[in-house]
């Protein structure tokens, strides 16, 4: 069975809303009010709110025993000012989706739209529109929910949209499928003084220059070679703008990835050597924080057979991965704790990169999307 017109226009018009009416990280309560109402009507046999914040879960069960199956999407959108004016454009200043996760909301919506009519013939297949995976916060907090323990599911999928792969091709790659990602914040404390006088402060400048300059030498940003190292400024901050003050205070952002867990953390003691080098060279006082880590998600080479096999009924086509994506994805702490494969679905060629402001969810892969997803969910393996 695949989606009827009818459906396929609810879930586009679905899409439409939510793409309107974005939410951040954290914030994604209408969101979730909208999604629960949607799902409410399709009649699940259970829905669960405000898991982990602001999840939403709901059930379809087969009332048979087999195996408990988990779909999740993500419910947030991005800080990222819309470019775009197209009817449905975001009416949220400053705020839209550019990571597609309307459009992953909707696929999930596609399935609940199909198993809603007609419900799996074993098990149980759980729907999770996951809060704040952007800032990597909200997969760690719905697995801290004791209601998401307790349906302890024995595979676990979900997928994400990739700009530039031809339109609907499913991409698949067993092992790990993105890259592990830590953010780390360096601060140099210094002395201020005034501008005329620098001998009698200590100022931060030079350090926070030869920071960048040797921890940026690090890149190895090579993504077939298995120690790849990607190290990106992402902000900084020096000093204030007050022209009498010679800087006494630094502060710099790096976003750091490696393909394995091991190999991000040597970068991570590479950097933090180079800040402890310089901290004492200069004579600052040093802090150093970490923010937003992400997981490498490791996809169940069981389970990526049976994706392709469904995606193969579903007469979809199967790309194979060469390399893993450098984007962070936390529903790499699912694939830690149960068998499961983050799976990339093709939003075509010539489309502008996730998080780019002129972005926009292709609806044309919504079909493609639910097919897969509703062959996995009636599979009986
Ligand atoms: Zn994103
Ligand atoms: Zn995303």
């Amino acid at each position: 069975m695949s989606l009827t017109k009818e459906q396929f226009e609810r879930i586009v018009q679905l899409r439409r809303e939510l793409h309107a009416h974005p939410e951040v990280s954290l914030n994604e309560k209408a969101t979730a009010a909208r999604i629960s109402t949607y799902l409410k009507g399709l009649k699940p046999d259970e829905i669960l709110t405000d898991v982990g914040g602001h999840g939403v879960m709901a059930l379809f069960d087969s009332g048979t025993p087999g195996p408990v199956r988990l779909f999740r999407c993500e419910l947030d959108a991005l800080p990222i000012e819309e470019e775009n004016t197209f009817d449905h454009r975001s009416t949220v200043p400053g705020v839209s989706h550019k990571c597609g996760h309307d459009g992953h909301m909707a696929i999930l919506s596609g399935l609940a739209e199909c198993l809603s009519v007609d419900r799996p013939k074993e098990g149980k297949v759980w729907l999770l529109y996951q809060p704040a995976e952007e800032n990597g916060e909200g997969a760690k907090a719905v697995l801290q929910d004791q209601r998401m323990r307790a349906i302890a599911p024995e595979r676990v999928y979900a997928l994400h949209n990739l700009p530039g792969v031809t339109l609907g091709n499913i991409l698949l790659r067993e092992g790990p499928f993105n890259a592990s990602v830590n953010s780390i914040i360096i601060t140099f404390k210094g002395r201020t003084s005034h501008a005329a006088e620098p001998e009698h402060g200590i100022d931060p400048a030079r350090a926070m220059g030869d920071l960048f300059h040797r921890s940026l030498a690090l890149n190895h940003n090579v993504p077939s070679d298995d120690r790849m190292r990607v190290v990106s400024s992402v902000y900084a901050e020096l000093g204030s703008k007050d022209h009498g003050i010679s800087a006494g205070r630094a502060e710099i952002h790096l976003t750091l990835r490696c393909w394995t867990d091991e190999e991000l953390e040597s970068l991570q003691n590479d950097i933090e050597a180079i800040a402890k080098d310089l901290a004492q060279r200069d004579g600052l006082k040093l802090e150093i924080g970490y923010t937003q880590r992400f997981h490498a998600n490791h996809n169940d080479p069981r389970i990526v057979a049976q994706v392709r096999s469904a995606a193969q009924r579903g007469k979809l086509v199967v790309e194979d991965a060469l390399n893993p994506y450098k984007w962070g994805e936390d529903f790499g702490l699912f694939t830690a704790e149960y068998p499961g494969c983050m799976i990339g679905l093709g939003a075509g060629e010539g489309m502008p990169a996730l998080h780019n402001p002129d972005y926009d969810f292709p609806d044309a892969i919504i079909p493609h999307g639910v097919k897969l997803f509703e062959e996995l969910a009636r599979n009986v393996d």
